[in-house]
């Protein structure tokens, strides 16, 4: 048995709130749906994720914190412990609006951007469709056409790679586009408070709107991992990449098991079993396509 095998077992047995799973398949818990494996340390509350921050520093072991898998491809055999937050949350919270809201980490923005849609919270449509745990959200500053996460967000909670807890206070440069500027390697969002502004009626019609919206434009019924490049500028001229990849005909280029989506060239579809390093092949080969034939550098948005 490893050494680190040995002591994720006796933390196993000394932190009640986690629970520990060797040679895990990982293969559902991401949206791409990537063949892998590795340990799952499912966390239930904070003082004991603050415990097994604090063991893990000491005894040097590697991890990352997931949340809904929709902005990662993993590796067939995963070189980190992966830790995914499991907390109590009482969900008649959200049978009344407030006028902000304590949220845990791991509640998923599908459940929020409901609440908006019954209670008309003008703000929250930045959210709609965003597959993704509020703290997942908050690391990416995920964010539509319609604007960002970060918008919404005063205060973050967190836990360093110390096991001490921490508070953000969002401040103007807190996230920028598609990241966040005030978390460090290791910490892990444990809570944050949400703001919005205002009921507004109309708010409820806009966020079915743009879900129709989406649904036309994107293989949203497919195993993907959203938007692979990030978007781009050629001096003043935004480039969008998925629209770069359309023009260079590559929609439905598929290498083994994943392909171009037809539906949005930002998109890849995991169509038949495929593994990271397939996945990773089709991204460089895109992404060294666009930059012979139009000179843009796309920058990968999911992480790898
Ligand atoms: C169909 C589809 C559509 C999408 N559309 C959009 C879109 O419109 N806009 C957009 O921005 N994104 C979009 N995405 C990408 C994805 O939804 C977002 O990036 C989202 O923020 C990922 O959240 P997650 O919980 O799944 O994070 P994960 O993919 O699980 O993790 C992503 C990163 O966040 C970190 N992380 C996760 N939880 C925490 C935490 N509690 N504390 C600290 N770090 C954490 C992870 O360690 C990792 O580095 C789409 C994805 C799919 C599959």
């Amino acid at each position: 048995m490893g050494q680190q095998t040995k002591v994720l077992e006796k933390l196993n047995k000394n932190i009640e709130g986690i629970e520990v799973h060797f040679q895990h398949d990982f293969t559902k818990l991401s949206t791409i749906r990537l063949n892998s494996v590795g340990t799952l340390v499912i966390v239930k509350d904070k003082n004991s994720l603050c415990d097994l921050l604090k063991e893990f520093k000491n005894e040097k072991i590697e991890y990352k914190v997931l949340g809904q898998g929709a902005n990662i491809l993993l590796p067939e055999v995963l070189p980190w412990v992966v830790v995914q937050l499991k907390f109590d949350f009482d969900k008649s919270y959200l049978n009344e609006a407030h006028e902000s809201y304590d949220l845990p980490a791991s509640i998923s923005l599908s459940v929020l951007s409901s609440h908006a849609t019954k209670f008309g919270l003008s703000g929250w449509e930045v959210i709609t469709g965003i597959p993704a745990s509020l703290g997942g959200a908050i690391y990416m500053n995920a964010g539509t056409s319609l604007g960002e996460i970060g918008e919404l967000i005063s205060e973050v909670e967190y836990v360093d790679e110390s096991g001490k807890i921490k508070t953000h206070k969002v401040e103007k440069n807190s996230f920028s586009y598609r990241k966040n500027n005030f978390l460090k390697k290791g910490d892990i969002v444990i809570s944050a408070k949400l703001l919005h502004k205002g009921e507004d009626p109309k708010i409820s019609k806009k966020i079915k709107s743009y879900l129709e919206k989406r649904n036309q434009s994107q293989p949203l019924n497919k195993f993907t991992c959203g938007c692979i490049f990030k978007n781009s500028t050629l001096g003043d001229i935004s480039c969008r990449a998925g629209h770069y990849v359309d023009i260079i005909g590559m929609k439905g280029f598929t290498l083994g098991g994943v392909r171009v989506s037809h539906k949005h060239g930002n998109f890849l579809e995991n169509f038949n079993g495929s593994n990271y390093p397939e996945t990773m092949q089709l991204m460089k080969l895109l992404q060294k396509e666009m930059k012979l034939q139009y000179g843009v550098e796309f920058e990968f948005e999911v992480e790898h």
